[in-house]
């Protein structure tokens, strides 16, 4: 809740305090003067005894209203409320049945009831407890002056200027707090919200975010993030304006809310980058909905969509889920964001999750736990200083998967030819990334530098025995099928088999991609290419299967 929120609920609360302490105190008073005087019991022990009920009658009523009332301060009335203005109510009855019935002067007592009501829950519920005290205090004046005419009519007179003057308060005092609500809401909203998508902003997102995941943790649930980007969408400000981007901003906010369930929230974190926080959903779920999201976009006609890349508007997205991937708000984040940037990197419009992969692939060939977390941290690490390699290390992995799974590999070599393209270009992290995203000519020491990412990758490995599979399809991704590749010139059935297929998927990716160091090719160059070098650079064998399995899985690029 927002700071002023929190300040304005204070100090209604501290009057709804005060006015129910001083109602209670002068009601039980009366009840007490009528004991002690009326009845004339007047020795200590009625007066002691009195007095100690007052008080913890009292001090009981401030407990209740420091514990509950405090979080009924801008909320709908519940069945509690009900009950204590129900008491309140009976107590005034009783206050007035003991003062003197029709001529009890407390009557002005039910003032402070109406006061109470209308200030903590509106109009409605003031005007409710006003016509509830109006019947009661007629009721009371017509069956106690026992058919005596004129006490009636005097009575009947004063309660009928009460009546009015309640009446008055509760529709006056009642209105004037729901306009007051109704304008902190706004407030609230405008606040919250961003002025362009009138989806929620930022700050909003990230307070929303806190208290679901406080939430999920009381409940043991789980909390699902997407992260969203529209694709090339420079390329839209580009060619149609920035006018006509931030109203396409505007529609696809509107879809995005579209797709949100009753307690989804979904903001813009960012320029075009919009994020959902799913509350008790897995990831499963979450990805559904991302589905349906991408889907319902790419299927909208957009205008000016003709002039785009892929010539649709279409989004990509990421998902994370806590406590499964990420253990809390920060790792939550940033693992959506890595899940997006994954999406991001193989051909864009896609929904990916961050639910690692490489865990499943690892557990197939049972590679312990431990190492995974080594593994992960290589990955994350060239994930941070190079954002390029990671995109390419997880094209790579994607290829690798489609071209292990066509060619009918077991599900073990399937798994190792995965958990190896991952792993594939580790040895990057040794080299300066002045020299990693070099335009220019590389000098002939920042060749060597490069060529060795091969022997430096099984380095980083080498101490890590379940990995020791690893070592050689690292080493030699980068052989050629004629020879002349390096580190050892092995040549054709010499390279290990999940080599040949790896430096494949690297090369059609490296071709196909923007990389500082050229300029990217079509699927078509890319697959002439690959025929072009096949036999030379590349098993030739295994180059038609890789065109195949491209041919096979189109839909996907
Ligand atoms: P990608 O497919 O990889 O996401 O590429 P992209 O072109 O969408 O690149 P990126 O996500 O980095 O795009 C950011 C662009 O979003 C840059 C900026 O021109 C545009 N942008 C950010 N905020 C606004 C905005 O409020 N209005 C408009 N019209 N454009 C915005
Ligand atoms: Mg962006
Ligand atoms: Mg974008």
């Amino acid at each position: 809740m927002q700071n002023f929120d929190k300040k304005r609920n204070k100090k209604v609360f501290e009057i709804i305090v005060i006015l129910k302490v001083i109602y209670v105190i002068s009601s039980l008073l009366a009840i007490a003067s009528f004991v002690t005087f009326e009845e004339q019991a007047k020795d200590a022990i009625t007066i002691t005894i009195s007095i100690s009920i007052i008080l913890t009658i009292l001090m009981g009523y401030f407990l209740w209203i420091s514990i509950y009332t405090k979080n009924r301060i801008d909320k709908s009335p519940k069945f509690l409320d009900y009950l204590e203005t129900s008491i309140l109510i009976g107590m005034f009855i009783i206050v007035v049945f003991f003062t003197g019935k029709a001529e009890s002067g407390y009557k002005l007592l039910s003032i402070f009831i109406v006061i109470i009501s209308s200030i903590q829950f509106g109009k409605n519920y003031g005007v409710a407890s006003s016509i509830i005290q109006i019947v009661a205090i007629l009721a009371i004046s017509i069956m106690f002056t026992s058919g005596n005419e004129e006490m009636l009519r005097l009575y009947f007179e004063r309660d009928l200027v009460l009546s009015a003057a309640l009446f008055v308060i509760a529709i006056i005092l009642g209105m004037y707090v729901d306009t007051e609500r109704e304008h902190s809401k706004e407030l609230r909203e405008l606040a919250n919200k961003d002025e362009l998508t009138g989806l929620y902003n930022h700050r909003y997102f990230q307070e929303y975010l806190n208290n679901t995941l406080i939430e999920a943790d009381k409940n043991d649930k789980e909390v699902s993030l997407l992260f969203m980007d529209i694709d090339y969408f420079k390329n839209y400000n580009d060619v149609n304006g920035h006018q006509a981007g931030d109203l396409l901003l505007e529609k696809i906010g509107k879809i995005l809310n579209e797709n949100m369930r009753e307690n989804d929230i979904v903001a813009r974190y960012g320029g075009e980058e919009f994020a959902a926080v799913l509350p008790d959903t897995t990831e499963e779920d979450a990805i559904k909905i991302g589905e349906n999201i991408r889907n319902a976009i790419q299927q909208t006609e957009f205008e000016g969509q003709e002039n785009q890349p892929n010539k649709n508007i279409t989004i990509s997205i990421g998902v994370s889920s806590y406590p499964n991937s990420a253990i809390n708000k920060h790792q939550l984040i940033n693992t959506a964001d890595d899940a997006l940037y994954r999406a991001k990197s193989f051909n864009k419009n896609r929904v990916e999750s961050y639910h690692s992969i490489l865990y499943d692939l690892c557990r197939e060939i049972n590679i312990p736990e431990e190492t995974i977390k080594s593994l992960k941290t290589f990955i994350n690490m060239i994930n941070i200083k190079d954002r390029y390699t990671y995109g390419h290390t997880e094209r790579v992995v994607i290829y690798c998967k489609w071209f292990a799974q066509s060619i009918g590999l077991s599900e073990h070599d399937q798994a190792q030819i995965q958990i190896a393209a991952y792993l594939h270009d580790i040895g990057k992290l040794e080299i300066p990334e002045e020299v990693l995203n070099k335009k220019g000519r590389l000098t002939d020491e920042e060749f060597n530098m490069l060529r060795n990412h091969t022997q430096a990758g099984v380095d980083l490995i080498h101490h890590i025995v379940p990995l020791k599979d690893f070592r050689s399809i690292i080493r030699h991704h980068h052989e050629r099928y004629d020879g002349k590749g390096y580190p050892d010139k092995l040549q054709k059935e010499e390279i290990p088999y999940l080599a040949r297929m790896i430096t494949i998927a690297d090369s059609f990716d490296a071709m196909t991609s923007n990389r500082p160091y050229n300029t990217r090719k079509s699927h078509e160059e890319g697959i002439q290419e690959l025929r072009a070098n096949a036999g030379t650079q590349f098993d030739p064998y295994l180059v038609e299967k890789f065109i195949e399995m491209l041919e096979k899985y189109k839909d996907n690029f």
